[in-house]
C-alpha cells in the first residue's frame, strides 16, 4: 500500500533527530495522534500511553501476509499478554469489514483504524503488515515485517524490566557515591560494585591532596624541576589544559594556590585577606604548567605553583567504574559520584530519568532528563560554601579574581564523557550564563543548563527539543 502522508514523517523525523547529538535516546519516540477506535471513540495514542513493551502492528483485512502472522501474534498475546501490550492498527477504511475481522480472529488488543492513513505516515509504514516494538516509554526499539523477527527485541524489554536494581550508596573522594546496577544476578552485582568501589577509592588515593598523595608529591617538586608522573594523573593534566583553553581558563587546576586560602569544609568561615589572594594568583597560570607527552613529565613554571584535580576527578572515577562493570557483562546501570552521574543503558526497559535539584531549594526537582548512554554534571555552590556577612561563598573559584565565581548558582553538563563534563560544568559555572552558554552551543556533543546569580534558567537549543522537563 502506498501512504502520501510523507511530510508528516518528515517532520517527524527531524523532531527525533534534533537530540541524537547529546545521545539521550538513540531511539525515535513515537508520536501523538489522536486515532479512533474499532469500537467506537477515540485513543489518543502517545508516548505516556506506552507502560509495557509493546508491539503495534499496522495490517489491513485485504493484505494476505498480514493474516498469516495472526496465528503467532495470538500466541505471542496469549503467552505474554500480562508482560506486554499490542497495539492493532488497521489501515482500511471499511469499518465493518475490520470489525468483522476483529471479531474473527478474537483479538483482545487495542484496535485502532487508521482510514486516513495519518498514522501509518507518522512511522513511515509503506507496506503492510509493518511491526514495531515499542519500549515503554514510547521509544521505537526494532521494526519488521513479521512477527517472528520481533519476539525476540520483545522479549529482551521484558527481561529487562524483570531484572532486580541492584543498589549501594557509600561515602568516598568526600562525596555520595551511589550505584544502581540493573541485574538478574544480585550477587554478581555487588560483587561487582565491590570492585568498582575498590577502584573509586584507588583514584582518590591517587589524586587526593586532602593528605599525602602521588598529586601532593607532584605538587612539591614540579614547580623546581620537571617531575615524571603517574600516567593516569598526566592524562587527566593534559585533558584539564584542554578546558582550560577551551573555557579561556575559567577552568584551570592550577587554581589550588589561590584555592588552599579558602575553607568551605564549614558554614561558619571567613574569606582570606586581599592580599594573601592577590599574591597566591601570582601563582594561578594554567599557561605556566608545562607538559612533555614522551617523557609524561610535568613542569610549572612558576614558582610555588600547584595543582588541584578536584573538579575532574570526580568525573573520571565514574569514566572508570563504567569500563569494570561493562568488562564484567552489565548493560544497563547509573553512578554517581556527587554533582557527576553516568548512565549506561536502560533502567527496566525505560530511559534513565536524571533529575537535577533546585539549587536554593532540595526538596524539589527543576529538571528531569531522559538518558540512555550519557554523562551529566552539575556543579553550584549548594553543597560546598559558607555564608559570611550575609553572602554566599562557593566552592569554585574564579581563577581570574581568586574569589568564588559569583554569576551561576548551577550548571549542569550533558555529555559523553564524565570526566570532561565534570571539567566543564566547574569552568561554565565561572563563565556564567553568558559566555558559558555560547561556549555550550559551540561544542558538538554537549547540551547543558545554567542557573544565573539571579536564579534565571538558561537551557542549551538542543535540550529545549528532548523530552527534557524544567
Ligand atoms: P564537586 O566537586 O562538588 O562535584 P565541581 O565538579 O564543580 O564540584 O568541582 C569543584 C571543585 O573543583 C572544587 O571543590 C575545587 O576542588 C575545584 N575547583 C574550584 N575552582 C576551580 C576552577 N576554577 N578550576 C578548576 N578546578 C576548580
Ligand atoms: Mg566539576
Amino acid at each position: 500500500m502506498n501512504i502520501n502522508s510523507w511530510r508528516y514523517f518528515f517532520s517527524f523525523c527531524f523532531f527525533l533527530n534534533a537530540f541524537s547529538h547529546a545521545e539521550v535516546s538513540e531511539y525515535p519516540l513515537i508520536p501523538s495522534a489522536e486515532v479512533r477506535l474499532i469500537g467506537g471513540g477515540t485513543f489518543r495514542l502517545e508516548p505516556a500511553k506506552i507502560t509495557k513493551p509493546t508491539l503495534i502492528v499496522f495490517w489491513a483485512t485485504w493484505c494476505s501476509s498480514c493474516l498469516r502472522e495472526i496465528p503467532l501474534l495470538k500466541k505471542l498475546h496469549l503467552e505474554h499478554g500480562e508482560k506486554i501490550d499490542v497495539i492493532s492498527v488497521s489501515i482500511d477504511t471499511d469499518l465493518n469489514k475490520v470489525r468483522n475481522f476483529v471479531e474473527k480472529v478474537d483479538a483482545k488488543y487495542t484496535n485502532l483504524i487508521d482510514d486516513n492513513g495519518r498514522l501509518a505516515g507518522f512511522f513511515g509504514v509503506k507496506q503492510t503488515p509493518a511491526l514495531f516494538v515499542v519500549d515503554p516509554q514510547g521509544h521505537i526499539q526494532a521494526r519488521g515485517n513479521r512477527v517472528a523477527s520481533l519476539i525476540s527485541p520483545l522479549l529482551s524489554l521484558v527481561k529487562e524490566r524483570e531484572s532486580m536494581s541492584v543498589t549501594r550508596d557509600t561515602v568516598l573522594m568526600g562525596t555520595d557515591i551511589s550505584f544502581v546496577v540493573l541485574s538478574a544476578d544480585e550477587k554478581k552485582a555487588h560483587n561487582a560494585i565491590d570492585v568498582a568501589l575498590a577502584e573509586i577509592k584507588r583514584i582518590e588515593d591517587l589524586m587526593t591532596d586532602w593528605r599525602e598523595s602521588e598529586l601532593t608529591s607532584l605538587n612539591r617538586s614540579a614547580a623546581i624541576v620537571p617531575v615524571k608522573v603517574d600516567p593516569e594523573i598526566f592524562f587527566l593534566i593534559e585533558e584539564a589544559l584542554k578546558v582550560s583553553k577551551l573555557t579561556q581558563g575559567a577552568f584551570d587546576i592550577s587554581y589550588a594556590s589561590v584555592g588552599a586560602l579558602w575553607d568551605f569544609s564549614r558554614r561558619r568561615s571567613i574569606p582570606p585577606q586581599d592580599a594573601d589572594i592577590k599574591q597566591a594568583l601570582s601563582r594561578v597560570d594554567y599557561r605556566s604548567i608545562e607538559i612533555d607527552s614522551s617523557k609524561k613529565t610535568v613542569f610549572f613554571k612558576k614558582p610555588g605553583m600547584k595543582i588541584g584535580l578536584g573538579g575532574i576527578a570526580k568525573g573520571y572515577a565514574v569514566d572508570q567504574v563504567i569500563k569494570i562493570l561493562e568488562r564484567q557483562g552489565f548493560k544497563d546501570f547509573a553512578i554517581k559520584a556527587g554533582g557527576d552521574l553516568t548512565v549506561r543503558g536502560r533502567n527496566k526497559g525505560a530511559l534513565w530519568q536524571v533529575a537535577i535539584q533546585s539549587p536554593r531549594d532540595k526538596s524539589k526537582n527543576f529538571a528531569l532528563i531522559p538518558l540512555s548512554n550519557g554523562a551529566v554534571a552539575t556543579s553550584g555552590d549548594s553543597e560546598r560554601f559558607f555564608m559570611f556577612e550575609n553572602k554566599r561563598y562557593g566552592h569554585i573559584i574564579d581563577p581570574r579574581t581568586g574569589y568564588p565565581a559569583d554569576k551561576s548558582q548551577n550548571v549542569t553538563i550533558i555529555g559523553k564523557n564524565g570526566y570532561l563534563v565534570d571539567a566543564l560544568a566547574t569552568g561554565v559555572f565561572v563563565l556564567g550564563p553568558d559566555e558559558g552558554m555560547k561556549l555550550i552551543e559551540s561544542l558538538e556533543g554537549y547540551e547543558g543548563v545554567i542557573i544565573d546569580a539571579q536564579g534565571k534558567i538558561s537551557v542549551s537549543p538542543g535540550l529545549q527539543k528532548s523530552r527534557t522537563v524544567i
